[in-house]
């Protein structure tokens, strides 16, 4: 039977009142218009200044720096109340309105600033290498630089400002059209007797359920549904898909993920490098899927058995437990970590509270430095939404962490982005583990962890294959639904070999997925993080705590004032190198080999009946 229980997350939401109180507070307005004078101020300011042909001195530019984030600063305080607002309810009117309100004015305070930018690409090379060298600029030392990189991708000011207002009703729109579109969707899902109208939300924590019939019926449903949906899915896809193609011409990128790659501040060789060691290693998940099958009877896992829970143990753990278990992971480790966690509870930071409307998926807003992040997520008592709440709880603690940097060195790169979030959930595996009181479900969670680790190993990993094939083949011309389903099959493919069949429906699998269409090339970073962590936290267990701690949380709290090539070296690693990537995989081949084996005396012992758990 389906549990349609509430969860103890009900009413769990933040307060978003350090930012305005409301989205028809009129300090709102207010705080716009004194934004846009600012803006022109700063323009009037500087314009000429850096148009003059050996551009600004150091103490000019290090003081227009300030001044820039402080503009920076307010648009971050309206765009995230306005976005984070629109995200806790995506089928308010309100929230709607301001969404796009914020969002026209923002881009028209941008498109004034926008000079600044340019005007640091249009110094020639040697006045630039002379302001990035001077040790006034020390600070700003690697967002200089790294701004440089976009030199040979940047039009001119006038048509970086048509582009921006165009995407309002270009990219940015479809963007919210999957958004709105996927959250609106409703999933008819009948049992014994009862039928009931699920979100999205809802319907996928149903693919997790011990009865594989309710996770049949589930995906069935699931994928139904979506595919009555494919037309207008397909539409936005293949727009977004020759939209960053476009963009790619016009900036004169010589391939679709190069724009990522800059943004990211790593070299195409070491994502290449990574991508290879993910697909090498494989086999290893292969030969979990088939333990999995063993564990679960059954001849071969379909699609929708792969993350049906081991043994049947229907663990739930409520809102507040799964809080205090993090946190005393985080004691372990650090207690300075475990205080910064602890704020989150206390400050209501958090919205944990599944509620139909709300947007799908889980994530952490770090604002900026003076103001703490904000997580949202839909909690569903599963021992899954405990590590979520880990992952997003592991990122607010870097951006705390991180908040001693200046805006502009506040945001970590995207590969960095992903380490102290799955680092967290490192760390509250171990805790559980510990926790646990029977082999059974030392088992059960192991498997968990190998599920979730494979899903940011490996699956991420397909997810970057299927857009590098798209991208390819939306190069020939216009795709439709079924050729965007070969290509997910494809890609796929090699991630379930034969030990996993891809049940039908399953084509649809990519018209859901947010990342491909908000942030093209995304996902690779989730790979690079899970195994930069699987990494360091064999490097932890190595040299132990007192050696480990102050260097990660130097670590993090270089925010993104470094490349991760330097943050990462800054601990002793190496991403350049190729072999880097295997020590990753040989910690979670240790993984799998521990369940192995405990799923040999869980065997055996099967037919007792377990102490913790009669
Ligand atoms: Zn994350």
């Amino acid at each position: 039977m389906i549990d349609f229980a509430t969860s103890s997350a009900a009413n769990v939401s933040w307060d978003l009142s350090e930012l305005f109180v409301a989205p028809d507070d009129p300090r709102i307005e207010a705080t716009l218009d004194r934004l846009n004078l600012d803006a022109d101020e700063f323009v009037r300011a500087y314009r000429a200044k850096f148009a003059a042909s050996r551009g600004p001195s150091a103490t000019a530019l290090c003081e227009a720096l300030h001044r820039y984030e402080a503009l920076q600063e307010v648009c971050a305080r309206l765009g995230y109340f306005a976005s984070l607002s629109y995200a806790a309810d995506t089928t308010s009117d309100q929230n709607r309105h301001l969404a796009q309100h914020i969002e026209e004015a923002l881009t028209s305070v941008r498109n004034k600033l926008l000079f600044f930018d340019l005007a640091w690409l249009a110094l020639p090379d040697v006045s630039a290498t002379r302001l990035i060298n001077s040790p006034k600029l020390e600070a700003y030392k690697n967002y200089l630089k790294c701004a440089r990189d976009m030199k040979p991708h940047t039009l001119s000011e006038p048509v970086e400002q048509v582009i921006n207002d165009k995407d309002l009703t270009g990219l940015n729109a479809w963007s919210k059209l999957h958004t709105e579109y996927l959250a609106g969707l409703k999933f008819e899902v009948t049992q014994g007797g009862i039928t009931k109208l699920l979100s999205q939300s809802e319907i996928l924590v149903l693919m997790r359920h011990p009865d594989r019939s309710v996770r049949k019926h589930a995906h069935e449903v699931f994928f139904g549904t979506i595919k009555k949906h494919s037309q207008i899915l397909t539409f936005i896809y293949d727009t977004r898909f020759q939209d960053h193609l476009v963009n790619m011409r016009l900036r004169q990128y010589t391939s679709p993920m190069q724009e990522r790659h800059i943004a990211n501040s790593v070299q195409p060789a070491a994502v290449d490098a990574m991508m290879l060691a993910v697909e090498r290693n494989m086999p290893l998940a292969h030969r979990y899927f088939n333990l999995k099958a063993r564990l679960l009877g059954l001849p071969k896992l379909e699609i929708y058995d792969q993350y049906a829970p081991v043994l049947e143990i229907k663990e739930k753990i409520s809102y507040t437990d799964a809080g205090a278990r993090i946190i005393q992971a985080m004691h372990k480790f650090s207690p300075e970590f475990a205080n910064i966690t602890q704020q989150f509870f206390e400050q209501s930071w958090i919205d944990a509270d599944p509620r139909p409307g709300k947007r799908g998926g889980a994530f952490c807003a770090g604002v900026t430095p003076s103001v703490h992040p904000f997580i949202l997520m839909s909690y569903n008592d599963d021992l899954r939404d405990v590590m979520t709440l880990a992952h997003e709880l592991g990122h607010g603690l870097h951006d705390r962490l991180a908040s001693e940097q200046t805006l502009l060195n506040y945001y970590p790169s995207l590969p960095i982005a992903e380490t102290a979030s799955v680092f967290a959930e490192m760390l509250t595996f171990e805790e559980l583990l510990s926790g646990m009181s029977s082999d059974k479900n030392r088992l059960a969670l192991l498997c968990a962890k190998i599920e979730d680790s494979f899903a940011t190993v490996f699956r991420q990993t397909v997810l970057t294959r299927f857009e590098q094939l798209a991208y390819a083949a939306r190069g020939e011309g216009r795709l439709t639904t079924e050729r965007i389903c070969d290509l997910w099959l494809h890609a796929n493919a090699p991630y379930y070999g034969d030990s996993v069949s891809m049940t039908p429906g399953y084509e649809a699998g990519w018209s859901y997925i947010p990342h491909l269409i908000n942030t093209p090339f995304y996902c690779y970073a989730y790979s690079f993080g899970q195994l930069l962590v699987l990494a360091l936290y064999g490097m932890y267990r190595r040299v132990g705590a007192e050696t480990f701690v102050p260097r990660y949380r130097a670590l993090l709290a270089a925010g993104g004032s470094k490349t991760p090539a330097e943050i990462v070296a800054g601990i002793g690693m190496n991403i350049d190198d190729p072999d880097f990537w295997q020590v990753g995989f040989d910690e979670l081949a240790r993984f799998v080999g521990d369940a192995e084996r405990l799923s040999g005396t869980v065997t055996a012992a099967a037919s007792q009946p377990d102490a913790a758990h009669p």
